[in-house]
């Protein structure tokens, strides 16, 4: 079934709830692969209705030539939602009608990495994440581990604004090399895909060196050498922090991840690992 207003959303959500569904929610910004329909799998395991967003939200997006550029095909991920219950297509006007003016910000969590390096694109997100679990009432979301800070920012204001649903976080699925699957990864070229592996194997050198005991400022300097060796033009950053807060660490001490953002071929890619 496919939804497009908000009001037909809810009326069907009321109806499955009415019926004792635990109903499951899955929002992306489609030109969905197999790392989005891993999500989706496990809505359904675990829900007995599964909803799948699909918003290329343009407040997230720091960019305009990003958002110009993002893969769209709605008729392809349809297909490949078949056996979803509800696929909720809002336009911009349903999702931001005019006069629209308030912003979820998450403080800290939300100024780091990413923050840094795409401002407002945490707003945009906690804004219409926000939207959409309101929108929806579901009783669970599920994220990908792929965008690590995101689901810790979902988290964060979950429960901050006492919003009544669960966030579960699904493992990142990679390509065959592991490469990390993305969205992104069909604008690069044949060159800079097979050249895009040293993502992941940076991740995995700097996690080793940091579980030998080597110092993570000499791990993470060798891991931006090898990107930019590879053919990343720009990194972003590499980063040790804790697992929760992404404060910066320099020992294990605590759950701590290894985070990337790095462009090849004038893609931005990023990816994370447990350390
Ligand atoms: P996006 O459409 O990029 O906003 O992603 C929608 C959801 O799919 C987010 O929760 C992502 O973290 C998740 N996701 C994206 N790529 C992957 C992947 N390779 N493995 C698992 N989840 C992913």
């Amino acid at each position: 079934m496919i939804v497009r207003t908000v009001a037909e959303l809810r009326a069907q959500v009321a109806a499955w709830k009415a019926d004792g569904a635990v109903v499951g929610l899955v929002p992306t910004m489609g030109a969905l692969h197999d790392g989005h329909l891993s999500l989706v799998e496990r809505a359904r395991a675990e829900c007995g209705r599964v909803i799948v967003s699909i918003f290329v939200n343009p407040k997230q997006f720091n960019n305009p030539e990003d958002l110009a550029k993002y893969p769209r095909d709605e008729a392809r991920d349809l297909a490949l939602l078949e056996g979803v219950d509800a696929v909720f297509l809002p336009s911009v006007e349903e999702m931001y009608p005019a006069g629209f003016a308030s912003t979820v910000h998450v403080e800290r969590l939300g100024d780091r990495l990413e923050g840094t390096h795409r401002p407002g694109h945490f707003d945009g997100m906690a804004t219409v994440v926000t939207k959409l679990f309101t929108m929806s009432q579901a009783d669970v979301a599920f994220f990908g581990e792929k965008d690590w800070q995101q689901l810790q920012i979902v988290r964060r204001f979950v429960t901050d604004l006492n919003l009544p649903i669960r966030i579960e976080g699904c493992p990142t699925l990679r390509e065959a090399d592991g490469l990390a699957m993305s969205s992104r990864n069909r604008r690069l070229g044949a060159q800079a895909r097979a050249a895009a592996v040293a993502m992941h194997d940076a991740l995995q050198g700097a996690a080793r060196a940091v579980r030998r005991g080597e110092g993570a400022d000499m791990a993470l300097r060798v891991g931006v050498e090898a990107l930019h060796v590879a053919g990343f033009a720009t990194v972003d950053y590499l980063e040790l922090c804790d697992a929760e807060t992404l404060e910066p660490v320099g020992t294990l001490s605590r759950p701590a991840r290894l985070l990337v953002a790095a462009s090849i071929d004038g893609v931005r890619l990023i990816d994370n690992i447990a350390v």
